[in-house]
């Protein structure tokens, strides 16, 4: 075994119910005085809920997908007119990523409450998109200081969003399995992200009031985050950046129509990782296991039905090719990529 792992520095508070208390907590022991809550609008009582009797300067409510750089220069403005002394997001992938653009510009910590399975959180992750183009990027400065789940804030995500959502953390760990620095360590996290999904996003499907399954969901997702971070980007983060940034596809239900085609072509060319993904579906093949798992959950099957339009495979796979990583388990060329993204966008299942 050789290998180098970096671990990320963060701190993570896991209690069902008690988000308003384990903020309090942490922002004490952080000792700031003039908060910005950032959450879009729909969060907003969540935010309350959470973050009321905190010294807040502003609340901020002002998030779109995919962090336009318009939208995160209004809200660099809003921390620098108001003073602020860190930031705290309630919310999904969309609000921590805001976050993560305002500490990207003033150094300013977050604290995370994550509403969704995105795993933004615990990622030193960056991204903004501008004229149909993602930029993404690392930074030690929008890791979030310390991350805050509370599954008891995810009771109202929709079944649709959680099982899409759920899918983009279940994304996370498996393309981890052969992103460039996955190495022992990430891929541990990874085959145990892929459990605890598998098993509870099934729970909150069956349930989706019930605590049980969500804290199943939000621990995996976490868990998978953390994989991803530390493995970096694979082929299917790649695919899903570029179709994000150029057609404003949701996030979540891209990155679950993604899914199989990237493991069906990668699965062949990596048999340790299929094998690992296979044993942690606790199924015959990695495809089977997901397979079985997305049929259960009624995953989303289409790109169109998202709203891309089919003159964009061609360019969209242009634009994949030229990021790809070079190590990918399977040879890639315009051809695969056309037709990965063709298969995709059709809906037509591997
Ligand atoms: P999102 O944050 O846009 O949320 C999706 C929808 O769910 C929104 O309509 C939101 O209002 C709603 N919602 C959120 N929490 C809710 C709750 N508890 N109850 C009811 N409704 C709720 O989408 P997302 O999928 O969470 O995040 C996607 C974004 O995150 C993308 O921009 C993506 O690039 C980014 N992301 C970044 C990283 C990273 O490491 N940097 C990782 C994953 C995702």
């Amino acid at each position: 075994m050789r290998f180098v792992h970096d671990t990320l520095p963060q701190r993570v508070r896991f209690a069902s119910g008690e988000a308003a208390t384990q903020l309090a907590e942490e922002i004490e022991d952080l000792g700031t005085g003039r908060l910005m809550v950032i959450a879009a609008a729909p969060e907003r009582p969540l935010a309350n809920r959470v973050a009321d009797g905190l010294p807040v300067a502003v609340w901020h409510h002002e998030v779109a997908m995919h962090v336009p750089r318009k939208v995160a220069r209004a809200a660099c403005q809003v921390a620098h007119s108001h003073a602020v002394d860190a930031l705290v997001s309630v919310g999904g992938g969309s609000t921590t990523g805001l976050a993560k653009a305002v500490a990207l510009e003033t150094g300013l910590p977050i604290v995370a409450v994550p509403t969704t399975y995105a795993g933004s959180e615990a990622t030193h992750v960056w991204g903004m998109t501008e004229d149909s183009r993602k930029q993404t990027g690392t930074d030690p400065r929008v890791l979030p200081r310390t991350v805050i789940y509370d599954a008891a804030l995810t009771l109202s995500l929709p079944v649709a969003m959680s099982m899409a959502s759920g899918l983009n953390a279940l994304a996370h760990c498996i393309d981890a399995m052969w992103a460039p620095r996955a190495d022992p360590i990430n891929a541990a996290l990874a085959a145990e992200a892929i459990r605890t999904l598998s098993a509870g996003l099934p729970l909150v499907k069956a349930d989706p009031t019930g605590l049980g399954g969500r804290e199943q969901a939000l621990y995996g997702a976490y868990l998978s985050a953390v994989s991803f971070a530390s493995a970096g980007s694979g082929l299917h983060h790649k695919i899903c950046h570029v179709l994000g940034g150029m057609f404003d596809l949701p996030h979540a239900q891209t990155h679950a129509v993604v899914l199989p085609h990237v493991l069906a072509a990668n699965g062949p060319y990596a048999p340790e990782a299929e094998q690992r993904i296979a044993a942690a579906f606790g199924s015959p093949t990695a495809d089977q296991g997901l397979r079985a798992l997305r049929q259960h959950l009624d995953a989303p099957v289409a790109l169109r039905d998202y709203g891309m339009p089919e003159d964009g495979i061609a360019p969209a796979a242009q634009s994949v090719l030229a990021q790809a990583p070079p190590a990918n388990p399977a040879p890639l060329d315009i051809h695969h990529l056309t037709s990965l993204i063709r298969a995709a966008w059709e809906g037509d299942l591997p």
